[in-house]
């Protein structure tokens, strides 16, 4: 049985040091109300890096020498609970193990028939979730607005974007290459693009992009591209901080600008997000991505990596970009 433990924190990026390869020779055994199960697809999310610090938050933090944990879709091998049957592919917060045994609980059953079983981790999973319900629950989209998204290549951008399209909105997309930006626009519908990795002035790109003012952000990265998108904000823009980052591997508080000015004179809101806060609308958000999937209004693009040993490096590469859509890792 081979599991992946945070063995150091990271200090600033994270390192491959930073984890370690355990390997038990027991074989796991199960007792009543408990599965067996094998990971077949392991999600990697840069929320986990927080986990990594030792710092409160909305989640507690990993503990040293114990696995790491994150969205996995596994296969149950054995069951000895009335609720799974061997063959069943399950998805939840498991650890970083080739193979564990669970009573289940948290866990919810997955159809490979429905749907492909990467995407639950994905489109159909926690961020496709974070995508629909922070944009519709605290952007209030209307038709004929302007959005920015950072990250827009990413997992959450990349559905957030084809979502606001739907809804009739201009969409502007910010992210780190030119082949994002051409995806951007050629595979999602996005209107405009930016790399902010080749933009010397990220203040004016956005302004011109956005002739009539941003309406709302949803905002993937924080830092500098963020400071930049506030200058363009319209009265009664919306602005979601659903992720930071540019900012996570930073050790020391960064520095920026002041928003209390731009919020004020735009009278705009600007409010943190935290998918697990909305679990009562999972369902409603689901049915809204499946169905805009069933009609092809929606679709994604995942970074497969292959193999259990390369999850940590997977991890590490989200922080360089290396990723376009969901990065997942197939066991
Ligand atoms: P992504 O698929 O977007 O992967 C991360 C991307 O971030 C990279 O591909 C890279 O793209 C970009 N990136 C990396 N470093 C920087 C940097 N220094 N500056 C700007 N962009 C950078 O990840 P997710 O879609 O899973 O997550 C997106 C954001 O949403 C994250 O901040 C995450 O923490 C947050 N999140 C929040 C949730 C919540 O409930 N609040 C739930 C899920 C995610 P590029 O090439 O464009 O730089």
């Amino acid at each position: 049985m081979k599991t992946i433990q945070l063995k150091s924190r990271p200090e600033g990026k994270p390192t491959l040091s930073n984890f370690e390869f355990v390997e038990e020779d027991k074989s796991l055994t199960i007792s009543d109300g408990e599965i067996l199960l094998e990971a077949a697809y392991v999600s990697v999310d840069p929320y986990l890096r927080g986990r990594m610090n030792d710092a409160k938050s909305y989640v507690p933090p990993f503990k040293l020498n114990e696995p790491v944990h994150s969205g996995v879709v596994a296969k149950v091998l054995e069951s000895k609970n009335e609720k799974f049957q061997v063959g069943d592919y399950v998805s939840g917060m498991l650890n970083w193990s080739r193979q564990q045994v669970s009573d289940g609980e948290g866990l919810n059953k997955v159809d490979s028939e429905k749907a492909p079983l990467s995407t639950y981790l994905g489109v159909l999973g926690m961020t496709g979730l974070t995508a629909y319900l922070g944009f519709t629950e605290i952007g209030k989209p209307k038709e004929g607005e302007t959005i920015v998204v950072s990250g827009a290549a990413g997992a959450v951008g990349s559905v957030v974007g084809q979502i606001a399209k739907i809804l009739g909105l201009r969409v502007i997309g910010i992210a780190g290459t030119d082949e994002k930006i051409e995806m951007l626009k050629s595979k999602f519908g996005f209107d405009e693009g930016i790399n902010y990795n080749t933009t010397k002035d990220m203040k004016s790109a956005i302004a011109e992009a956005a002739p009539d003012g941003v309406d709302v952000y949803f905002d993937n990265v924080g830092g500098p591209i963020s400071d930049a998108v506030l200058f363009s904000i319209n009265r009664f823009a919306r602005i979601i901080i659903c992720g930071a980052i540019s900012v996570y591997n930073e050790t020391e508080i960064p520095k920026s600008i002041s928003v209390q000015p731009f919020l004020i004179k735009n009278s705009a809101l600007m409010q943190g997000f935290i998918v697990s806060n909305y679990a009562e609308k999972f369902p409603e958000a689901i049915q809204k991505l499946s169905g805009w999937l069933a009609e092809e209004k929606l679709t994604y693009t995942e970074t497969i990596v292959d193999g259990f040993d390369n999850i940590p490096q997977a991890f590490i590469d989200l922080f360089e970009g290396k990723n376009k859509g969901k990065m997942i890792v197939k066991i």
